[in-house]
């Protein structure tokens, strides 16, 4: 579903991405770990028209996602493809982005009625069942302010999931939570992985969770793809130097 080829992004003299090919199957669940820096979260913007390319090419579901030239980089071809690609594929961020003076279910329901030209009552049936699956029903009428970080970001994952996206991206969505609150949302997003068929990326430094997720772990070291295999294989038996250094730090 997403076929990425000799990718190569600069942000000036930075070359952070350095000829990155990589291949994403229906419904694979994958991992991203690697060093700070790495490209991780670069990778995930790209995917979702956040950024414009240095080289190389992207095809996702089946179209290329950056094809026209602008200066020495590559850029989505125009508002309207931008628009239509960008509804395949929902992100979830470290920071919740929530809208902090509407209501959780507005929160949810606001896109799938706006882009979607969803009825409000379709959208709001669909929002509950949503939130239900996050756990949070009982808060649909709480505003951001009220609710914890673990809560935010479940809503946040309900949100991204109310424009049905075939693709699902989540860049480090437990970073910016205190320890007692990583839990509640990682068991929402194994349960999701678990229970889907939507292809699904995640940028992580908890490596159990990692483990826990995924059907491929994807590690990156500057820029590129130094190893990648299943959880088991990398977390018990990785083949390369820079992956034990890496692991054996951080675990
Ligand atoms: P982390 O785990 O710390 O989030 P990462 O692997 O996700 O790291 P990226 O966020 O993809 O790494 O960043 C890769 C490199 O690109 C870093 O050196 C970062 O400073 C640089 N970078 C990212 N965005 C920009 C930007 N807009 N302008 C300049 N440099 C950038």
């Amino acid at each position: 579903i997403i076929r990425i080829d000799n990718i190569v992004k600069r942000f000036g003299p930075l070359t952070v991405l350095d000829g990155l090919s990589m291949d994403v199957m229906p419904g694979e669940k994958l991992a991203l770990i690697g060093p700070s820096g790495s490209g991780k979260t670069t990778i995930l913007r790209i995917l979702m028209t956040l950024e414009s390319i240095s080289g190389g090419h992207i095809e996702v579901d089946g179209e290329q996602l950056y094809h026209m030239k602008k200066g020495a980089d590559l850029v989505p071809a125009d508002e309207h493809h931008l628009h239509r690609m960008r509804k395949k594929i929902g992100m979830v961020f470290q920071h919740f982005n929530l809208f902090p003076h509407k209501c959780v279910l507005d929160n949810i329901t606001l896109a799938p009625m706006l882009t979607q030209g969803v009825a409000r009552s379709d959208a709001e049936k669909r929002a509950m069942e949503l939130l239900d699956m996050v756990g949070m029903a009982d808060k649909a009428k709480s505003v951001p302010a009220q609710l914890s970080g673990g809560q935010k970001q479940r809503v946040a994952i309900a949100r991204a999931l109310a424009l049905s996206p075939k693709i699902m991206l989540f860049d480090e969505v437990t970073s910016a939570l205190d320890p007692e609150l990583v839990e509640e949302v990682l068991s929402v997003m194994k349960r999701l992985a678990a229970e889907t068929d939507m292809t699904m990326l995640l940028v992580t430094h908890e490596m159990g969770f990692a483990h826990d997720f995924a059907d491929r772990v994807l590690f990156f070291d500057r820029g590129k793809i130094v190893e990648e295999g299943r959880p088991e294989e990398i977390f018990s038996n990785p083949r390369q130097e820079r992956t034990q250094t890496f692991l054996r730090k951080i675990i």
